[in-house]
């Protein structure tokens, strides 16, 4: 608002502001001048008008101040309804909101209170146990479900750090992990049968809270579809390696009429792929057992290894161009058979799901960021839609099944190259946009990375 229009203002709010006032104002202002008009006659009478008038003022203030005064100690002894001060005007309205502002405040103590015993019968009575900490780990609050599942009793544990009454060496790397997303698994220092999965479900600068719930039921029935699907694709291999050798037979017999032999070339076709799809899940059933240990595996020359596939892979897709950029200096450690693994299926999906022309980028650098190394395939392909993405690593999920089985894929590529890397303490992140190609990176952690240079001297 500009200065001339508040000027324009003015005239209006001096109109206005007597119909503002409050009438407990009006009140007392008139009695004060009432009572200075009537000192001033009894003064005129007496014949000090000056005087009375004065006096009249000083005794109006000392008794507005008294009115106050009392409403103070009122205030000070706990502002008690029977116990409040007889009073006038302004300070008779000052006491009756301080009258209504603490029957509000009541009713909102009440509401909280309420609101906190549900809240508590309801932290009670969940089977998950949920800590909250501050930023250095103390535990600042927990429900009873943490005394029975992690041995953290709310009465007895309060302003322990946490990390000093779970003593796990996995524990406390999560702990101190930033990525949020995270959930460590971990036998119940309860009961060790039982099984936990811990989670951050809030961690700022100033706290964190952790949910632990119990999965063992989870794991179990996790344990048993792993073991399910081993002995199930172990078992397929051997009559598949009975029909495979009669079918061979059969391709090479020569009474055998066009016709048929084409039905033969089929069930070897088809029988090469229920082989291909076994191999595939046997494989995968070996990468989810657990976690490579921190010094286990051996010293993998990643640049050679893609240069030794990339030799045949060129003859095959004699219509792809190739570009490398591989530092020879890099190598990491870990299971030569399942980054070969990782690789080569990155590598062939670029050639399977792209036509002639593409360019098939494949780089093995180092990360300065963050010390990993990182195994990245791009190419200028069809690419593949949003929607598709975050599901293309698990198993048999095809964005065209039709596509994949012609190119003789199985549907667990990608998902045997997420474990074999994961396996490692990687990740593998893909990026794509329809149109515009692909791009699939493996990264292998900072903590697994090798120098070539190192190892030779060693
Ligand atoms: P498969 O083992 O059948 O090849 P994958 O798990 O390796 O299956 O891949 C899953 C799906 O991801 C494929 O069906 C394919 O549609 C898609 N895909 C993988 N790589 C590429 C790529 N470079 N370009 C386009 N699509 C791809």
């Amino acid at each position: 608002m500009s200065f001339s229009t508040r000027y324009d203002l003015l005239p209006v709010f001096s109109v206005l502001a007597p119909a503002m006032l409050s009438a407990n104002f009006k009140s007392e202002i008139t009695w004060f001048f009432t009572g200075c008009l009537a000192a001033l006659v009894i003064g005129t009478i007496v014949g000090w008008p000056a005087s009375t008038l004065v006096l009249f003022m000083a005794a109006y203030v000392v008794w507005v101040l008294y009115r106050l005064e009392s409403i103070v100690s009122w205030l000070r002894s706990g502002a008690k309804a029977g116990h409040a001060p007889f009073s006038h005007w302004l300070c008779d309205e000052m006491v009756e909101l301080i009258h209504r502002e603490k029957k509000y405040s009541r009713k909102q103590k009440n509401r909280y209170r309420k609101s906190l015993a549900q809240f508590n019968s309801l932290a009670a009575n969940l089977p998950d146990a949920i800590i909250v900490m501050d930023s250095d780990f103390v535990i600042r609050w927990c429900n009873p479900a943490s005394g029975a599942m992690l041995n953290i009793h709310p009465e007895r544990d309060l302003g322990q750090r946490i990390d000093n009454l779970i003593r796990n060496p996995e524990f406390g790397e999560f702990l101190s992990s930033d990525n949020d997303a995270s959930e460590v698994e971990l036998p119940g220092p309860v009961a060790s049968d039982r099984v936990l999965a811990i989670r951050k479900v809030l961690k700022d600068n100033r706290m964190t809270v952790l949910i632990a719930a119990d999965i063992t039921q989870r794991v179990k029935v996790r344990e048993m579809r792993k073991a399910f699907v081993a002995d199930v694709s172990h078992e397929l291999r051997t009559p598949l390696t009975v029909i495979r050798g009669y079918l061979e037979m059969l391709q090479e017999d020569d009474t055998i009429e066009p016709p048929v032999m084409d039905a033969v070339n089929e069930l070897t076709a088809q029988s090469d792929r229920m082989r291909g799809i076994v191999d595939d899940l046997l494989v995968l059933s070996k990468l989810e057992a657990n976690l490579l240990g921190e010094r286990e595996g051996e010293i993998v020359n990643v640049a050679a290894m893609i240069r030794s596939m990339i030799g045949p892979l060129k003859k095959e897709a004699s219509r792809h161009r190739f570009e490398l950029n591989l530092d020879d200096s890099l190598a990491v450690l870990g299971s030569e058979r399942e980054i070969y693994s990782a690789c080569n299926n990155l590598l062939t999906n670029a050639i399977k799901y792209t036509g002639d022309g593409t360019i098939v980028s494949v780089s093995w650098q180092l990360d300065d960021n963050t010390g990993s190394a990182l195994y990245e395939v791009s190419d200028n392909g069809p690419g593949i839609e949003a929607r598709h993405l975050s599901r293309l690593s698990e198993r048999f999920y095809r964005v065209d099944a039709g596509r994949s089985r012609q190119q003789g894929g199985t549907g667990l590529g990608l998902a045997i190259v997420k474990h074999a890397i994961q396996r490692h303490g990687g990740y593998l992140d893909i990026k794509s946009h329809p149109g515009s190609g692909s791009q699939f990176t493996a990264a292998f952690p900072a903590n697994r990375v090798q120098l070539m240079s190192k190892v030779a001297n060693q």
